[in-house]
């Protein structure tokens, strides 16, 4: 029999209501000669609220206890949803993620999984059941306390226990009818791309696109898991997520998949650094050992004159504190003059497999920005992408003008947002 995994988001469980029809789906999947195994996240923005409660009573949550509080919004869901899918007369069973044997890295709040042992899961399923597991959570290997696995942490629970089952597909299923171009929240023409290999999907959701979570592409790439992106609110086909094509495959690539943008990342500038060998490496020392992984880093040329040159760099804004820190601990040995954070910047990246073979991209992205009047701050490139550091409140501007110049904006009408908050 086909396995199937489903994962439902929090705007596709955020209500009573809402449950039900998901329950009817994943009973109609089950009836179609399916067994299924449903990954689910929190109803609606109940991660958010209980960062909010958390936060309400004390400005460092204890890790532990946070990963403990974060786990039992998708307790909630997995009860109800279990629920509601016996009440259409299909058995079904709820496992949270230690249950359900998802072993992960000590890491509370950023745990990685590193095995995964479902044989409650295989049982349920080979009693005819839906196994229905509670996402974005595991067990630590070390000492068997919860974890979480960061924000969006669902979606890589759906693909390892995808993979760790062998499933035919594993479906993710959201807000939106899959991949778009651009954001739709952002682009209402925004264009839903019918396929995206894992290394565009990669650059894509490491540079803002949060329908999926970075790390899930990861794990669907290494074990060769085919991800189905689509909405839980329509019957549309929505977005295969696969390998690259064939070489020798006919098929044509577009130059540009789409475009993505980012508003969770700051800008440290360390002004003043003696322009010597080991300038660089002690300063970036520093930040590593605070545990800030860095994205972009640039350094301007030095004026011969002074010996001194100026280095900026970006990290997550929740990294800034720790970096800062111990950037000014080390001030002495770096010898830099000033340090300055800026946390109002915004990232527009510009993603497509095509660009490796086609020249004059990154000119037609300068222009369509310099004709909205939109000052580059930064600049990085992979053979895959282009991002550009810009002023958080030029960032919407900036991803509408770069989707209409790459001709992207679709033809056929508004792209379909069904609910969330966007948060
Ligand atoms: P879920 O609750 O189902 O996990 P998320 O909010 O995490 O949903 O992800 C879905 C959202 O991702 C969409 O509502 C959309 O606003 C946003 N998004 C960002 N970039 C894209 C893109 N390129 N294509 C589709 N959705 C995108
Ligand atoms: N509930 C978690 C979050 O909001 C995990 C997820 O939804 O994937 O990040
Ligand atoms: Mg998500």
């Amino acid at each position: 029999m086909p396995l199937v995994v489903q994962k439902y988001g929090g705007s596709s469980v955020h209500d009573a209501a809402a449950i039900k029809r998901v329950a009817a789906r994943i009973v109609a999947t089950k009836k179609a000669g399916n067994d299924v195994v449903v990954a689910v996240s929190a109803m609606g923005d109940t991660t958010d609220e209980l960062i909010d409660l958390a936060n309400a009573v004390t400005s460092a949550p204890h890790p532990r206890e946070m990963d403990i509080l974060l786990t039992a919004g998708e307790r909630i869901s997995m009860a109800i949803l279990a629920m509601a899918i016996r009440e259409l007369g299909v058995g079904a069973q709820s496992f949270t993620g230690p249950q359900a044997g998802v072993i992960t890295t000590a890491h509370h709040g950023s745990a990685r999984i590193i095995d995964v042992a479902p044989s409650r899961v295989q049982k349920a399923v080979a009693d005819g059941d839906v196994a229905i597991v509670a996402g974005f959570q595991g067990v630590n290997v070390d000492n068997q306390d919860v974890t979480t696995l960061g924000r969006g942490g669902s979606d890589t629970t759906a693909v390892a226990l995808a993979a760790a089952l062998g499933a035919d597909v594993c479906e993710i299923y959201t807000d939106v009818d899959g991949v778009f171009s651009a954001d739709p929240r952002i682009v209402p023409a925004a264009r839903k791309l019918d396929r995206v290999s894992y290394e565009e999907m990669l650059d894509f959701a490491a540079s803002g696109a949060k329908v999926l979570m970075p790390r899930c592409v990861e794990y669907a790439r290494r074990y060769n898991v085919p991800i189905h992106v689509r909405s839980s609110f329509s019957y549309l086909e929505g977005t295969w997520v696969v390998a690259d094509q064939e070489e020798g495959d006919t098929m044509e690539e577009p130059i540009i998949a789409g475009v993505a943008s980012d508003r969770s990342e700051a800008k440290i500038t360390v002004i003043g650094v003696p322009d010597v060998p080991g300038s660089a490496a002690r300063l970036f020392e520093a930040v590593a050992n605070s545990g800030a992984n860095i994205d972009m880093i640039v350094q301007n040329v030095s004026a011969t004159a002074t010996g001194v040159t100026d280095i900026s760099f970006t990290l997550p804004t929740g990294s800034v504190d720790a970096a800062h820190l111990a950037i000014e601990e080390d001030r002495d040995a770096i010898g830099y003059e000033k340090l300055v954070v800026d946390d109002t910047i915004g990232k527009i990246s510009l993603i497509g497999a095509g660009m490796k073979s086609s020249s004059g991209v990154s000119a037609k992205f300068f222009a369509a920005l310099r004709d909205s009047g939109i000052n580059i701050e930064m600049i990085s490139t992979s053979d895959i992408r282009i991002s550009v550091v810009t002023r958080s409140e030029a960032l919407d501007d900036a991803v509408r003008a770069v989707h209409t110049a790459f001709g992207l904006d679709s033809s056929d009408g508004e792209a379909v947002v069904y609910g969330g908050t966007g948060r």
